[in-house]
C-alpha cells in the first residue's frame, strides 16, 4: 500500500495486512508454524529470525505509522530498548541518556553497560545544551525519551538532532508516552524509535511487546544483534497486536482529549499540589510539544500532598491502581513503588520524583465519570483520616 496519501486510521487498519487467499476472510490469517521450508524458498523463515509472515506484516504497519523504512517486533518495550543500544554500542564507545527516562532503562544502563565496557553520562536537564555538555570524543550515541516517564518533560527533538548529527552520533528515542498518533520522531530526525507496545499499541493491557524502527541500514544492524539476543514475540502476540493496532489513532486521540480535560480539573483542585501534562499552557515547555507533537498524549502525572495514597487508591471504583499505563481503561500508579522503584532516593529526588507523585493513564470512560470517582475517593479518605 501507498501510505503516502492515505489517512491514519486507514494505515493503522490496512497496512502491511495479509490476504487470506484460501478462505477470504477479513483479516490477517495466523501462522503459528515455527517451522518453514529451507530449500527452494526465498526466504528463510524462522519466529526468532523476525521473518514470520504476521511478523513482517505488523513490521509494515509500524514502520508506516513512524514514518520509517522498517520494523522489528520484540518480546517487550525492554527487549527492544537493550537490542537497539547493544546493536550500535560496543566497547570503548559511550553514550548519553537522558536524565529523566523510564526507571527501567535507567536500571538497564547502570547495570549492564558496564559489562561490555561501554561508558555512559547522564544529562543534568534535557535541553539540547544539556546533551551537548555530555558528549566525548567516543559518545556514539544520545538516547532521549520524550514526552519523559513520569514527570512528562519534553526534549527538542530538532535541537538534539541537530547537534547529534554535527558529530556524526547516532540518536534513539523512546516515543512509548506520545505514540505514533502523537509524535513521529524520524520527521525531526531521529535515527532510531523504540516503544513499548506493551502501551498505547497494545492499548487493552493484554500484551507485552516492543518496537524498533528506522532506516533499512540501521535496522539490519538491529537485526543481527536481535537474532543473537532471541526476543522475538510469539507470532500468536503479534496476530493480537495488529489487532490492537487497528484502533490505536481511535484510542489515542480520545485519550488525549480526556487527559486534557483531566488536567485542567486537576489544576484546579485544591488538593493537587502539582499538575505535569505538556498540553497545559502552564507546562514549561508547552510551546515545544505544541511544535513537534500532534497531540500531547494521555498521561499525566499530579502531586496529592496531603492524602494518604494507600486509602485513596483503595477507595477508587473505576480507575485502577496498576503497574501499567495506556490502557483503554483510567489507571494510576505510584512511580516511587514501581516504575522507578529500582532508582535509588538520591536519583529519585535529582529527577523530581516526589513520593507523593501519582502516574495517571487515562482510559477512554467519560471524564466526569472519573473526576466523581477520584472525588469520592478523596472524600473518603479525609473522613476516615478526622474520625482516626
Ligand atoms: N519505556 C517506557 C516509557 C515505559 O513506560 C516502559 C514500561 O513501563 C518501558 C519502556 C518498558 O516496556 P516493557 O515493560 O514493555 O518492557
Amino acid at each position: 500500500m501507498n501510505t503516502d496519501k492515505k489517512g491514519i486510521n486507514t494505515i493503522c487498519t490496512h497496512e502491511g495486512e495479509l490476504e487470506d487467499k484460501l478462505y477470504k476472510g477479513a483479516i490477517s490469517p495466523l501462522y503459528m508454524s515455527t517451522s518453514y521450508e529451507f530449500d527452494d524458498v526465498d526466504i528463510k523463515r524462522y519466529p526468532r529470525y523476525f521473518n514470520t509472515p504476521n511478523q513482517e506484516a505488523l513490521c509494515k504497519k509500524l514502520a508506516a505509522l513512524e514514518h520509517a523504512e522498517a520494523a522489528l517486533i520484540l518480546g517487550s518495550g525492554m527487549a527492544a530498548i537493550s537490542t537497539a543500544l547493544l546493536a550500535f554500542l560496543q566497547a570503548g564507545d559511550h553514550i548519553v541518556l537522558q536524565q529523566t527516562i523510564y526507571g527501567g532503562t535507567y536500571h538497564f544502563a547502570v547495570t549492564q553497560f558496564q559489562k561490555f565496557g561501554i561508558s555512559y553520562s547522564f544529562t543534568d536537564g534535557w535541553e539540547p545544551k544539556d546533551f551537548e555538555k555530555e558528549i566525548n570524543p567516543n559518545t556514539k550515541l544520545i538516547y532521549m525519551e520524550t514526552p519523559s516517564n513520569p514527570l512528562l518533560t519534553i526534549t527538542d527533538i530538532k535541537g538534539v538532532c541537530e547537534l547529534a548529527k554535527r558529530k556524526g552520533i547516532v540518536t534513539m528515542i523512546d516515543n512509548t508516552f506520545a505514540s505514533p498518533i502523537n509524535q513521529t520522531p524520524i520527521d525531526l530526525g531521529v535515527d532510531v524509535v523504540l516503544h513499548s507496545a506493551t502501551k498505547y499499541m497494545g492499548g487493552h493491557s493484554d500484551i507485552c511487546a516492543g518496537v524498533v524502527v528506522s532506516s533499512k541500514e540501521n535496522m539490519e544492524k538491529v537485526f543481527q544483534t536481535g537474532i543473537c539476543f532471541g526476543g522475538s514475540l510469539s507470532d500468536y502476540t503479534v496476530w493480537l497486536l495488529e489487532r490492537s493496532v487497528k484502533t490505536m489513532a481511535l484510542r489515542v486521540r480520545a485519550q488525549n482529549e480526556n487527559a486534557m480535560k483531566m488536567a485542567t480539573y486537576l489544576s484546579q483542585n485544591e488538593d493537587v499540589a502539582a499538575v505535569y501534562y505538556p498540553g497545559l499552557e502552564t507546562h514549561p515547555d508547552h510551546e515545544l510539544a505544541k511544535s513537534q507533537m500532534q497531540g500531547f498524549g494521555g498521561m499525566l502525572s499530579f502531586e496529592l500532598p496531603n492524602v494518604d495514597h494507600a486509602l485513596f487508591y483503595k477507595h477508587l471504583k473505576l480507575v485502577k491502581p496498576v503497574m501499567s499505563l495506556a490502557g483503554v481503561e483510567s489507571t494510576m500508579t505510584s512511580p516511587v513503588t514501581t516504575s522507578h522503584a529500582l532508582m535509588s532516593p538520591e536519583d529519585r529526588e535529582k529527577q523530581g520524583i516526589k513520593d507523593s507523585l501519582i502516574r495517571f493513564s487515562l482510559g477512554i470512560e467519560e471524564t466526569e465519570d472519573i473526576i466523581a470517582d477520584i472525588e469520592q475517593a478523596i472524600a473518603k479518605v479525609k473522613a476516615l483520616t478526622v474520625t482516626a
